[in-house]
């Protein structure tokens, strides 16, 4: 029998047993939390515009339904969607509205950032400030500097920290060194765009400080320059790079380095997939795609969004000015001879006119030629400017231009078949970016030239009108297609 002293320290024993049993099976059962988190990141660059759909890719709308349909893609999900930059120029459709129509299109798509690339600066600063204001995502750049003070530009954000899925993502941007010779140099002349390894030396740092653990570089520059900087983002803990501007297709691993390109016109994206451990900081596992806008079920606020500007744009642009029969391809010595000759045609004391291949950058295909065709064609704020050179001063720049006025640039023969002379002087066009660039000879030879004023553009518009052409007169028998070597 037990005594109630007895019952009492028995009675204590089994608790203070239970509570051991307890406390023991409490500690058994404690499930550590899952330190591992995914990420997925949406690659795009080279944009250019190109919302709208084409034989060869699903355009904006396609490109977000395959993104929600084959990527599981939603905006509040474990997802970054960046881009290299060079988002407006190109079609009509953005060109026309100075990427306004692009970058409404890029916000709802749920863009987190965009590098700033050479193009961005085609409206000046001021255009780019524009978008700017209206891009619901920051432009980033981290190697822009103000040429007075060396201070960071002010219009570019050099990077940003995303928290995704408890993952803390650092992403910095970087724009081609190229941009005073790859956009008008006027526009950038209070800048310079500093070596891309010094800005990130300068960055990474503070990235780090402000809590970044995986570090991404969207830079607007191609595979070289990618696999360049390799070494210098093992050596500050960059995980991935992603480029633009040279328009490639690009998706390699170096030394533990993910490196994509998406081509270019929203054709292609890149899907980089992480696997992080949020305890330890680091990457468990990186895999990464190069993947085909072969277009989804089109998402339906996208091609709301393109149908207005398409409106617009139709309502200003769709003016009819000629008919061709066969399509005129943009490298096509028929469309460089067009070009070219139509601006002797509106400027007829001058002798020989000169541009790059860089400023035509598409084809005018068969069928009824509009307005828009011709911005899409020529889509730059470039304009004409006439200079006077030497025979031998034209001789020097005419090898690495697309010519009108010249039957032979290896006979310096002018069209009626008299020779350049070293010494004679000519009237030359050009157009202003290219006098501007310093890699051209056009400011040594010529330090006072006359600015037209007439976009390079115009003079294609009217030389096609004044043809007069339909389906019966095509375009097709008034073009050259001489090549001028
Ligand atoms: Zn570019």
């Amino acid at each position: 029998m037990l005594t109630s002293k007895k019952i009492y320290i028995k009675a204590l024993s089994c608790f203070i047993f239970l509570n051991t049993v307890f406390c023991v099976s409490c500690t058994n059962v404690t499930v550590k939390p899952d330190p591992t988190a995914r990420l997925t990141i949406l690659y795009t660059n080279d944009e250019h515009g190109w919302m709208e759909a084409t034989k060869r890719s699903g355009g904006a709308a396609g490109l977000m339904g395959l993104w929600k349909e084959k990527d599981g893609y939603t905006e509040d999900g474990p997802y970054l969607v960046l881009s290299g930059g060079d988002l407006w120029t190109g079609p009509a459709i953005s060109t026309w509205t100075r990427g306004e129509s692009m970058t409404e299109v890029l916000n709802a798509m749920g863009y987190d950032a965009a590098t700033i690339g050479n193009h961005e600066f085609d409206w000046k600063i001021e255009g780019l400030k524009e978008r700017i204001a209206q891009a619901e995502f920051p432009l980033l750049s981290a190697n822009i500097k103000d040429k007075e003070t060396g201070a960071q530009a002010d219009f570019a954000t050099p990077y940003i920290i995303r928290e995704v899925n408890g993952i803390k993502v650092g992403i910095i941007g970087l724009t081609t060194t190229d941009t005073p010779t790859s956009t008008f140099p006027d526009n950038v002349e209070d800048y310079d765009f500093i070596p891309y390894a010094d800005a990130l030396y300068e960055y990474v740092p503070q990235v780090k400080e402000d809590g970044a653990e995986l570090l991404v570089v969207a830079g607007h520059f191609g595979q070289l320059e990618m696999e360049e900087l390799v070494p210098v983002a093992k050596e500050l803990g960059i995980s991935i790079i992603g480029g633009g501007h040279s328009h490639q297709r690009v998706n390699e691993m170096i030394d533990g380095v993910a490196i994509i390109e998406a081509g270019g016109r929203m054709s292609h994206y890149g899907k980089i997939e992480v696997l992080f451990d949020t305890v330890a900081d680091t990457v468990i596992k990186l895999t990464q795609e190069l993947l085909k806008n072969e277009g989804g079920t089109l998402d339906p606020e996208i091609v709301s969004i393109i149908s207005y500007w398409r409106s617009k744009v139709d309502s200003s642009l769709s003016q009819v000015i000629g008919y061709v029969n066969q399509d005129i391809n943009q490298s096509s010595d028929a469309m460089r001879n067009m070009i070219m000759d139509s601006w002797l045609e509106m400027f007829p004391s001058a002798d020989v006119s000169m541009t790059n291949s860089g400023g035509i950058r598409q084809s005018i295909l068969k069928g009824e030629i509009t307005l828009e065709d011709i911005i899409g064609v020529l889509p730059f704020e470039n304009n004409i400017v006439e200079l006077d050179l030497t025979g031998s001063e034209l001789i020097d720049c005419m090898g690495r231009f697309l010519v009108g006025g010249i039957a032979s640039k290896t006979n310096r023969l002018l069209s009626d078949g008299t020779s350049i002379h070293p010494d004679s002087i000519y009237r030359v066009l050009t157009i202003d970016y290219l006098y501007s660039r310093e890699d051209t000879p056009f400011h040594k030879y010529d330090p006072d030239p006359e600015n037209t004023s007439i976009n390079y553009r115009q003079p294609v518009i009217d030389w096609i009108k004044s043809v007069n052409t339909t389906a019966d007169n095509p375009l097709d028998l008034y073009l050259d297609h001489k090549s001028r070597k």
